[in-house]
């Protein structure tokens, strides 16, 4: 990279818009440690100076990766290991441009926060229903560009569902307006579903309009433990009998994790004194009290014997503490050494034969390894993670390699996949390319290559080019 690129750069982002040297570190540095190199972080303020920084690359045929708040732990927004690239980060494009109540819509820059818009649609008596740990630090672009899950996909949907339109700046700097903010328009290919879940291999999103949804405040959750494993798919049927559509989430968490979440963060409440390798959390959510309809569950759940022992949000600081405990779950945080990891979605009826068969599994490679599970069980989405003993021995790639293997394949048989929320990037590229036929992976790299043709967004994510 010549430095007249790097001036031209300079000049068009002016001397707030740029970072270089040590000031790159962290924007090249995830959950997993540094990598790449970069000649220059750009920090663009408009569309305009995107798809210039972007016309500039694509004619010097250099790489550019899209980055939000870089909370993904896929590897996803920073350069190839020794490779150089521009990074263009979305941070100072955060702006929220307009909410309107009466079409329940909300258009922003996509450098906004995810908490930013939740808090700007609550002020409206609306609801922006992405939400996750990383709340606060993720990017709606980012959010949009993983199809991000979380809690309340239950009720609402994935991150997709919630988009109407958006602004992208093209792989040749060319700018797509496509912000209609239209429940209906079947005036052809809806290409910005191309765009969601894209992982910034097909463009920058720059700007985005979101639907909204009425403002549920009212909120009550259960912490439970049940009888016995069998019974999750029995309680979440009672949960769904009992709250209908107000039943917004539906979680399990991991005794060992509860327990390394209250001994690391003394601020949290233990819900219960009984301990348990598994617990459930059920929430309803509405505009009224819903109280009543988790008492109704709380005792139904006695009455069938399904419940062991449970307890109820009684007040916004019990209910903010049960959640913040579920926020906690996040494994890389209480396990330093090798973390084996999937975020499977299964259909919903096979969560508990995938469990057990998964235990076996491992097991039958390793009967002391331990192993970590959370879940969205409403969306059949469980992380699961194994930790195997013995890292640096002889044989423990070896090892690990065969627990993938196996595992990969027991959720693919069952219909599943290995990447149900969290997306692919550098980590699972290959690993899901044996997810895919041919014929679809063939047309996923066709699609890339119309986008792309030169291969300069976010190289060695998603699929090999
Ligand atoms: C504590 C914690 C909890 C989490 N919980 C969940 C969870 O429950 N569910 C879930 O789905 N995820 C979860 N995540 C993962 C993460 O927060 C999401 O993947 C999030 O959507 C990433 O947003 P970001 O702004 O950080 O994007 P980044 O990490 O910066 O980028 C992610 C990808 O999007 C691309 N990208 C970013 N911005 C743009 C843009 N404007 N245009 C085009 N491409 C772009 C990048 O190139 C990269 O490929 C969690 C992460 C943490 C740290």
């Amino acid at each position: 990279m010549s430095q007249k690129f790097v001036e031209q750069l300079k000049e068009i982002l002016g001397p707030n818009g740029w970072l270089e040297g040590e000031d790159t570190e962290s924007y090249l540095t995830d959950m997993f440690g540094k990598q790449g190199e970069t000649p220059l972080v750009a920090r663009p303020d408009t569309t305009e100076q995107v798809s210039e920084v972007v016309k500039i690359c694509a004619a010097n045929n250099v790489a550019i990766i899209p980055q939000g708040g870089n909370t993904n732990v896929c590897r996803m927004a920073i350069p190839p290991e020794n490779k150089s690239a521009v990074i263009l980060s979305m941070a100072r494009m955060n702006k929220i441009i307009d909410i309107d109540p009466e079409c329940s819509t909300i258009t922003a820059e996509a450098g906004c926060f995810v908490q930013s818009l939740q808090d700007y649609a609550r002020e409206h008596n609306r609801l922006f229903s992405p939400d996750w740990g990383a709340r606060g630090s993720a990017m709606i672009g980012g959010a949009v560009a993983t199809n991000g899950g979380g809690q309340n996909v239950f009720r609402y949907g994935t991150t997709r569902e919630q988009v109407l339109g958006m602004e992208v700046v093209l792989p040749d700097g060319q700018i797509w307006d496509g912000m209609r903010a239209l429940r209906k328009d079947n005036s052809g290919y809806d290409l910005k579903q191309l765009f969601i879940g894209s992982e910034g291999t097909l463009g920058i999103i720059t700007k985005l309009v979101f639907k909204l949804h009425p403002n549920q405040g009212q909120h009550c959750s259960l912490f439970g433990i049940l009888t016995g494993m069998s019974e999750l798919m029995n309680y979440l049927e009672l949960a769904q009998k009992v709250g209908g559509d107000k039943l917004t989430a539906f979680e399990l968490l991991p005794g060992l994790g509860v327990e390394k979440a209250l001994n690391r963060y003394p601020a949290l409440q233990r819900p219960l004194d009984q301990k348990s390798d598994w617990y459930v959390l059920v929430r309803f959510s509405d505009w009224e009290n819903v109280e009543e309809l988790v008492t109704t569950l709380f005792e139904q759940g006695f009455e069938a014997g399904i419940l062991a022992n449970a307890v109820m949000s009684q007040n916004l600081e019990q209910e903010n503490n049960l959640w913040e405990i579920r926020d906690q779950m996040i494994p890389t945080q209480y396990f330093k050494s090798r973390l084996l990891k999937w975020d499977v979605s299964v259909p919903i009826s096979k969560i508990t034969h995938f469990l057990d068969s998964a235990e076996n599994l491992v097991r039958e490679h390793q009967q002391a390894a331990i192993i970590y599970v959370t879940g969205h069980v409403g969306d059949g989405n469980i992380h699961y993670t194994v930790i195997p003993e013995g890292e640096g021995d002889p044989g423990f790639d070896e090892l690990c390699n065969r627990i993938y293997q196996d595992v990969d394949e027991l959720v693919w048989s069952l219909g599943g996949s290995i990447a149900a929320e969290h997306g692919v990037g550098q980590l699972l590229k290959s690993r899901v390319r044996n997810q895919k036929s041919d014929v679809e992976y063939s047309m996923m790299q066709q699609l890339r290559h119309i986008f792309d043709p030169q291969g300069i967004m976010n190289p060695g994510k998603l699929i090999d080019s």
